[in-house]
């Protein structure tokens, strides 16, 4: 193991209400009774020789985690089979996870930010417009409607049906089906398609794999995105036993990521360690990378040695951050007449940057879309609705809601308003 706080103790190390530990209960329940099955297996590389790392997961729920002495792969083993993962999707991941019943706006606006980030690594790397787009596991499909934008056809997949109204609102073709399923009905393959958070769920590689090689085009690219092993000194506090939750059956570095798709024809192009990675088919000769064994569990055992102080250096750069955006409201703002501009949104981040404006006199007001908003006062700026006459730049100043309020504004760019955004 990689530390003794890694043992079966059945304590969560998340911070859990009681709502969530009744799940993980009931979700336990359900293992004893044999009504959802566990089942041992090979090595994605076919090897059996593991060594154990962890015997619970962030919940608390009993769950071994392995790292494959012969080529590196962390794994969860033993895990649900198939059947009983299924199972445990509908009707277990959503109590414990505590996952949002129907997909509300956040969450697509959530999705439509991480789709600009796709997109711009999709075609940093060449990939033309116009062409078509399949998203497997696509929630409410927020993460396509970039690539819409852009001029791609797109078309979106899950398995479960109840997050997918709200991107056919927004005029997104999504459909409740496996990839199977889409093989099976479509005659077409697709010119780029998305994994994103999706691989590391798998139960069969090879079911699903090969699926996704039948559907993408001779020229296609595939868009893989896991959570990143290396990426832990950036994230989760720095803490793989904060990472580690029963849903995810692999773990990957790159190299792992890279190795598992070459055994699936299919060649890795670009990536990085957060893990994004864009893969072709049709090469002569498929790399691969060596053995992770070494790499991984020397970086998991550092990981576990300097959590602490990496996690503080972690927070101290999300501070600069902070002040990084603040920095560039008051750079922004210096180019302007007093009464000039607007911040658009009323929430926390817009308070704190009202707080530290220094030139707070160029601010006209606040816009708001909330009628029980309007009138009221936030750091002494009314708080209006967006109308004519139009302020010189608005800067978009909510988190949540930037890319929304985007959309729907972006238009006055036209008759001469400068929009600003700051997160995206
Ligand atoms: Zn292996």
């Amino acid at each position: 193991m990689l530390a003794k706080r890694f043992g079966n103790d059945g304590k969560a190390t998340l911070p859990i209400n009681g709502q969530q530990a009744n799940a993980v209960q009931a979700f336990l329940k359900e293992v004893d009774s044999g009504r959802m099955q566990i089942e041992y297996t090979n090595c994605v590389c076919g090897a059996d020789n593991f060594e154990v790392f962890a015997n619970k997961d962030r919940y608390g729920i009993p769950l071994q985690t392995v790292l494959c002495r012969s080529c590196g792969q962390v794994m969860s083993n033993p895990r649900l089979n198939k059947a009983s993962t299924e199972y445990f999707y509908q009707h277990h991941y959503r109590p414990i996870y505590v996952g949002l019943e129907k997909a509300d706006e956040i969450f697509f606006n959530k999705q439509v930010r991480h789709g600009f980030r796709i997109l711009d690594f999709v075609q940093a790397h060449g990939i033309m417009a116009q062409s078509t787009v399949l998203e497997i596991g696509c929630g409410a499909g927020g993460l396509l409607w970039p690539f819409k934008e852009a001029g791609y056809q797109c078309k979106g997949i899950d398995l479960g049906s109840q997050y997918l109204g709200i991107g056919r609102q927004h005029g997104l073709d999504l459909a409740c089906q496996s990839s199977q399923q889409l093989k099976a009905e479509t005659g077409h393959t697709f010119d780029v398609i998305i994994l994103s958070h999706v691989l590391e769920h798998f139960v069969s590689m090879d079911d699903e794999l090969n699926t996704v090689y039948d559907l993408l085009s001779e020229n296609g690219v595939l868009y893989v995105e896991v959570p990143g092993l290396f990426n832990l000194k950036h994230s989760y506090e720095c803490d793989f036993l904060l990472y580690l939750q029963n849903a995810h059956n692999y773990h990957f570095n790159l190299s792992l990521l890279q190795n598992l798709l070459a055994d699936f024809n299919l060649s890795m192009v670009a990536g990085n360690e957060s893990v994004q990675a864009l893969f072709i088919k049709n090469v002569d000769e498929v790399q691969k990378a060596g053995s992770q064994y070494l790499p991984v569990s020397e970086f998991l055992q550092q990981l576990e040695v300097n959590r602490a102080s990496w996690n503080e250096s972690l927070k101290q750069t999300k501070r600069q951050a902070k002040l990084d955006i603040i920095a560039k409201v008051n750079d922004v703002l210096s180019a302007y007449p007093e009464n000039s501009v607007c911040l658009y949104g009323t929430g926390s981040h817009t308070a704190h940057l009202l707080s530290n404006i220094e030139r707070i006199e160029v601010i006209r007001s606040v816009l708001t879309d909330n009628d029980e908003e309007v009138g009221k006062h936030l750091a002494g700026k009314v708080t209006e609705r967006l109308s004519a006459p139009y302020p010189q730049a608005i800067i978009i100043s909510s988190d949540t809601y930037e890319e929304s309020i985007y959309r729907r504004i972006s238009h006055l760019k036209n008759s001469g308003v400068d929009i600003i955004t700051l997160y995206r």
